[in-house]
C-alpha cells in the first residue's frame, strides 16, 4: 500500500543506519538494542523449556495468529514515519498476562525477527525493534507487577476481574514507552523534533493500539476456555486492522497527487516544516514549471498532457536523491525539497534534474520536446516557511522563464525590481481602462512646401502620483506583458476620433499611430483598425501605421499577413526608426510599406557628422528609387531642415516644427498654420 515515494522515505529512515552520521541517533539505537538484548537473555534464562513444551494448545494457536499478524503490519505511509501497527500486539500482551514476561518477549522477538527478515529489513533495524519491544513489555510487566498482577512464569495465570486495572496500567505503560522510543529514533534519524512527531500521530496510535491492547484480556479468557473460542477473536481484530487501513488510506490520499502518486502541496508543507525544524542546515526548494505544457494539452489532448506529467514525475523522482521530496503542486508545477543543501549544490541539482526531464520523448505518436524553467529558493536566507520559499522560488522561476528557460536562483535585490514591475503593471492595467492614457500629437510637414500634412499620435500616461509619464517608461512593459494590444486599441480609437474632429474643422491631415510587434502578431489589429475607422467615419487613407524594422525582422509570417491585410484595407504603412534595427532591404521589397522614417539619431547628428549626413542622403535616394516617401524625424533646427529639403527628403518632423502636444493645444496651431500657407499660396 501507499505510493513508492511516500514509503521510501520511511523505509530509508529505517534502513539507512550506516549512512547516518548523527551520534545521538546511533547512541539511542545501540542503547535500545543492547538493553533489549539483555532483557531477552534474562528472559531466556528464566524460561523453563519444559514449561514451554507443556503449554496449552491454545498457546500455540495464539502464537500462530501472532506470527501471521506480524507478517502483515500496517505502516503510517503518510507524512511521518511510524513503527507501524501490528495486530500481534494483542497476542503478545495476552501472552504477557497469562505466561509472564519471558515467554512474551521471546515470542515477540521471534516474530519480529521472522517478519523483518521476510521483509528484508536491515539488521540494525531488527535489533532496534526487538530491543524496543522487549523494553516496552518489560516496563509494562514491571508496572503490572507493582499493581499486584504477575504473569505466571511456571504456570499460566487465570485472569480475574480485579486484574483489569493492573492490566490497564500495564497496557498504558507499554504504549507510552513504545511510542517514545520509536518517535525518538525516527526524529533523530530525520533530524527533526520528536515532540511534534509524537503529538501529530498520537490520536491515531492511541485508538488503534488501545483497541488491540484491550482485546488482550479477551484473548486470555478465550485461551483459558481452550482453542475453541480463539477464532471468535479474529473478526474484531480484523475490524481494527480494517479501520486502521482505511484511516491510513485516507491520510495517504489527502497527502498525494492522484495522477502522479507524488506527494502534494500538503505533504510538501509537512516535509518542509520537518526539514526546517530539524537543524541549522540550509534547506533548498526547487520549483519546476514546464514550458509550453498548455500547447501540448491543447493540441495533443488532456490524455497526452497527463502522460507528459507522469513522465516528468517519474524522471524527477528517478533522478532525485533518497531523502529529497518530489511533489506535484498542481497543473504543470513540480517542487523538489532538498534538506541540508546550500545554494551552490541546489543550483547544480536543479540543472541536473532539468537535464533529466528535458530529454525528448514520444507521446501520442509525436516527438515532444519537454522544457522547463526552474526557480531556486534557499532557507533560511530566502525565507523560513514553505509559503515564503515557494513565493520566492516562483519569482526566480519567472525570471528563468523570461530568460527563455533554465535555472534561476532567488535574488532579493532583483525581486524588488520584479515587485516594482508587477505593481506598475497593475497600475498600467487600471490606467488603460481608467482613462489615464493621453494621446499627444506631433505634426510633420512637407519639406518643400512647408504644409502640415499629418500628425503622429504619441501616447503618455497621466499617472496620479508620478505626473506625465513618457512612453519609453511604460511601453516596453506593456509590450512584454501583452497589455500593449489594449494600449494600441485605445490610442487608435482616440487618434481616429481626433482625425474625424480635425476633418470636421476642414483640416486635411493624416494621423499616424505606432504599433508593436505584439499588435502585428496578435491577430486583432486589423479588426480594431477597421472598426475604429468605421465608427468615426474616417477613410483608411487618413490613417498611417508606424511599424519598426525590428518587428518585421523578429516576427513570423503572421506579422506579414497582418501588414498585407492592412494594406488591402487602404491603410498606409510606415517603416519607423529606419536604420536602427536589423535593416534588410528585403523588407522594403517584400512588404507593402509606403513610407520610411529615418531614425532621429542620424538626423540629429547630420549637421555635425558627415557620415550621418551620407546615411540620410542614401536613405532618401533609396526611398526615391523605390517610389516611397521618406520622413526625417527629430529635426531640431532650421539648418537640418534646409539640408533635408535640399536632399529631396519628402517630410520633416521634430521640435523645430513643434513638440508633441495635446489636441486642444495643437488644434489652434494647426488652424493658424493652415491659414498662413493658404495666404502664402
Ligand atoms: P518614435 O515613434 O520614434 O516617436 C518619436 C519620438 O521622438 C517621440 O518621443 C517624440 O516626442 C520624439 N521627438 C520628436 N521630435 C523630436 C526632436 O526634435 N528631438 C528629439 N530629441 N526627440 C524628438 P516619445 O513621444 O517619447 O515616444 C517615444 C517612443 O515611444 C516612440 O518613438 C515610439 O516608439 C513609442 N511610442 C509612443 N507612443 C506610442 C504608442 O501609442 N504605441 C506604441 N506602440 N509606441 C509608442
Ligand atoms: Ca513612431
Ligand atoms: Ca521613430
Amino acid at each position: 500500500m501507499g505510493s513508492p515515494q511516500a514509503t521510501s522515505r520511511a523505509e530509508q529512515a529505517r534502513n539507512d543506519f550506516a549512512g547516518s552520521h548523527d551520534l545521538g541517533f546511533r547512541l539511542v539505537v545501540w542503547a535500545v538494542g543492547l538493553s533489549g538484548l539483555t532483557v531477552l537473555l534474562l528472559a531466556g534464562a528464566a524460561v523453563d523449556l519444559g514449561v514451554l513444551l507443556r503449554l496449552e494448545p491454545a498457546f500455540w494457536v495464539a502464537c500462530a495468529l501472532l506470527l501471521a499478524a506480524e507478517l502483515r503490519p500496517l505502516f503510517t505511509a503518510g507524512a511521518r514515519d511510524s513503527n507501524g501497527l501490528s495486530l500481534s500486539t494483542a497476542f503478545v500482551f495476552a501472552l504477557l498476562l497469562r505466561y509472564g514476561l519471558p515467554v512474551a518477549v521471546l515470542v515477540q522477538a521471534l516474530a519480529v525477527v521472522i517478519s523483518d527478515v521476510a521483509r528484508g529489513k536491515a539488521p540494525w533495524r531488527t535489533a532496534f525493534n526487538v530491543g524496543q519491544f522487549s523494553l516496552s513489555w518489560a516496563a509494562a510487566a514491571l508496572v503490572m507487577d507493582r499493581a499486584g498482577l504477575d504473569g505466571g512464569v511456571s504456570a499460566p495465570t487465570d485472569l480475574v476481574g480485579g486484574d483489569l486495572l493492573a492490566a490497564l496500567a500495564g497496557g498504558l505503560t507499554y504504549f507510552a514507552v513504545n511510542q517514545v522510543l520509536v518517535t525518538c529514533v525516527v526524529a533523530l534519524k530525520g533530524g527533526v523534533r520528536w515532540w511534534p512527531l509524537l503529538r501529530d500521530d498520537l490520536a491515531y496510535e492511541a485508538v488503534t493500539n488501545g483497541a488491540l491492547l484491550a482485546l488482550a484480556p479477551l484473548v486470555v479468557l478465550a485461551v483459558e476456555e481452550g482453542t475453541a473460542f480463539l477464532p471468535l477473536l479474529l473478526p474484531p481484530l480484523l475490524a481494527v486492522y480494517g479501520v486502521a487501513h482505511i484511516a491510513l488510506e485516507r491520510e495517504q490520499q489527502a497527502l498525494t497527487d492522484t495522477l502522479t502518486g507524488l506527494p502534494n502541496r500538503k505533504m510538501l508543507t509537512e516535509r518542509t516544516r520537518e526539514a526546517l525544524g530539524g537543524h541549522d542546515d540550509d534547506v533548498a526548494l526547487l520549483l519546476f514549471d514546464l514550458d509550453r505544457f498548455k500547447e501540448v494539452n491543447d493540441t495533443l489532448g488532456h490524455h497526452v498532457g497527463d502522460q507528459l506529467l507522469e513522465v516528468v514525475a517519474d524522471r524527477l523522482s528517478g533522478a532525485s536523491r533518497d531523502g529529497d521530496t518530489v511533489a506535484r503542486l498542481g497543473g504543470d508545477e513540480f517542487a523538489v525539497l532538498l534538506p541540508s543543501t546550500d545554494r551552490v549544490v541546489a543550483e547544480q541539482t536543479a540543472r541536473r534534474l532539468l537535464d533529466e526531464i528535458c530529454a525528448p520523448l514520444v507521446l501520442g505518436g509525436l516527438l515532444v520536446d519537454v522544457g522547463a524553467s526552474v526557480g531556486v529558493a534557499v532557507a533560511p536566507e530566502d525565507g523560513t516557511d514553505l509559503d515564503v520559499l515557494l513565493q520566492h522560488a516562483d519569482v526566480a522561476m519567472y525570471l528563468a522563464k523570461d530568460a527563455g528557460g533554465g535555472v534561476e536562483s532567488y535574488d532579493a535585490s532583483r525581486d524588488r525590481n520584479t515587485t516594482g514591475r508587477l505593481v506598475m503593471l497593475g497600475e498600467l492595467r487600471r490606467a488603460v481602462s481608467g482613462g489615464e492614457l493621453e494621446v499627444h500629437y506631433q505634426p510633420k510637414a512637407d519639406l518643400q512646401t512647408g504644409r502640415v500634412e499629418g500628425v503622429e499620435a504619441l501616447v503618455r500616461w497621466r499617472h496620479p502620483a508620478r505626473g506625465l509619464v513618457p512612453p519609453d517608461e511604460f511601453v516596453p512593459l506593456a509590450e512584454s506583458s501583452g497589455l500593449i494590444e489594449a494600449v494600441t486599441a485605445h490610442v487608435l480609437d482616440v487618434a481616429v476620433a481626433q482625425a474625424a474632429g480635425w476633418a470636421a474643422l476642414g483640416l486635411d491631415l493624416t494621423v499616424a499611430v505606432n504599433v508593436s510587434v505584439r499588435d502585428l502578431s496578435g491577430g486583432q489589429l486589423t479588426s480594431h483598425v477597421a472598426s475604429a475607422l468605421a465608427r468615426h467615419r474616417v477613410p483608411a487613407s487618413a490613417l498611417l501605421l508606424e511599424v519598426t524594422e525590428g518587428s518585421l525582422f523578429a516576427e513570423s509570417h503572421r506579422a506579414g499577413a497582418t501588414l498585407r491585410q492592412l494594406d488591402v484595407l487602404g491603410v498606409t504603412l510606415s517603416l519607423d526608426d529606419f536604420g536602427t534595427g536589423y535593416s534588410s532591404l528585403e523588407h522594403l521589397r517584400r512588404l507593402p510599406v509606403r513610407e520610411i522614417k529615418v531614425d532621429r539619431s542620424f538626423v540629429q547628428r547630420m549637421a555635425a557628422d558627415t557620415r550621418d549626413r551620407a546615411i540620410v542622403r542614401s536613405v532618401v535616394d533609396l526611398a526615391a528609387g523605390l517610389g516611397m516617401r521618406v520622413v526625417a524625424e527629430g529635426v531640431e533646427d532650421q539648418c537640418t531642415w534646409d539640408a533635408l529639403r535640399e536632399m529631396g527628403c519628402s517630410s520633416g518632423q521634430g521640435w523645430h516644427l513643434s513638440r508633441a502636444q495635446p489636441a486642444h493645444v495643437l488644434t489652434p496651431w494647426l488652424l493658424a498654420r493652415t491659414r498662413q500657407s493658404e495666404l502664402a499660396s
